[in-house]
């Protein structure tokens, strides 16, 4: 089969737009859907100036997503000195998982020339993913621990490096299955939030209702949450980027798995699903944002008394985390 755009051979199709595209037309196809939703999302403020320039933080964990974010983002601000990209890759402690991961981040990084820093959880927080598996104080699935301490270092590391904004690789298949998620669990105060965490454009956001537990607030974006998960897959084999694709061993979204499946088989069935979904619930969430408003009216912030995170507790959950692990 030809590219619609030209007589190359068609490297893929998208059965919800019904188009055939190249190599390189699907790699432009990718690269305008980030640029547009760069410019649909204001990412860069109009403040930053070559003298005064915004940095963004990338969560580079080394899989598809993250590294197809950084190359994307590395081609479209390469030229533009009103950005600054540094790359932040978290090392969980899982044996046999984030090592060929981490190799895959450095490469990519000094390919590119990246600023690239790496954290470990065993650093910062004596502790590794394996072990707190073993113990598993809170009797929680093991990304229950493991994301609490993420977004901390996200979070902190984002401050730290003086950062405007924190990037995440999150696709078009992550976002329309958390949609999805919330919709059933009919979670209405987290479809708001995630409405001003992420989906909203940056002038519209209510930043105190995105204030959460254990969060240092720098604002987010994902850039790439117009790409289904299989275009990105494929822009990843096709730039020959240095992906690692291994499944983490603790791996343990059930639900998450179970939706992956549906979103799946409706979008096989009726194309275009994913992109029904995202259209509707932002409109959805906006509403519930303007209806929720800031901090959900009684939430009150205090420091957490150990590391200095906002919290409604004295401790934080990821410090709380921390001393329920180190006890067991
Ligand atoms: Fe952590 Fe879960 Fe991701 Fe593994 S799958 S790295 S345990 S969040």
């Amino acid at each position: 089969m030809d590219c619609d755009k030209c007589d190359r051979e068609a490297v893929m199709h998208a059965a919800y737009s019904g188009l055939h595209l190249c190599d390189e037309h699907f790699r432009r196809s990718v690269d305008k859907r980030v640029r547009r939703r760069i410019r649909e999302d204001d990412l860069l403020s109009s403040s930053a100036t070559p003298d005064d320039p915004e940095t963004w933080l990338i969560g580079l964990s080394g899989g598809k997503d993250s590294v197809v974010l950084t190359k994307l983002l590395h081609d479209t601000f390469e030229e533009d000195p009103r950005v600054e990209l540094v790359a932040l890759t978290i090392h969980e402690g899982i044996e046999g998982y984030r090592d060929e991961s981490l190799a895959a981040c450095e490469e990519l990084a000094a390919d590119l020339g990246i600023r690239h820093e790496v954290v470990t959880y065993e650093e910062e927080f004596d502790l590794r993913m394996d072990d707190v598996v073993e113990k598993d104080p809170e009797n929680m699935a093991a990304c229950a621990y493991c994301g609490v301490f993420r977004r901390d270092l996200l979070s902190k590391y984002a401050e730290e490096f003086g950062a405007d904004k924190l990037l995440t690789g999150h696709n078009l298949d992550d976002e329309a299955e958390t949609a999805l998620m919330n919709f059933l669990e009919g979670d209405v105060a987290q479809t708001a939030k995630h409405f001003d965490a992420s989906l909203a454009p940056f002038g519209e956001r209510d930043d105190e209702a995105t204030r959460s537990d254990q969060d240092h607030f720098v604002p987010r974006a994902k850039p790439l949450r117009d790409v289904p998960e299989k275009e990105v897959a494929l822009y990843a084999r096709l730039a020959d980027l240095p992906a690692h694709i291994t499944e983490c061993p603790h791996s343990s979204e059930a639900y998450r798995g179970e939706i992956q499946d549906l979103m799946l088989s409706l979008e096989d069935n009726h194309p275009g699903t994913r992109h029904s979904i995202m259209a509707g619930y932002e409109q959805l969430a906006a509403l519930a944002a303007d209806e929720y408003g800031a901090g959900e009216g009684d939430r009150e912030l205090v420091e957490c008394e150990r590391c200095g995170a906002s919290t409604t507790r004295d401790l934080c959950r990821k410090c709380a985390l921390v001393d329920a692990i180190e006890a067991a």
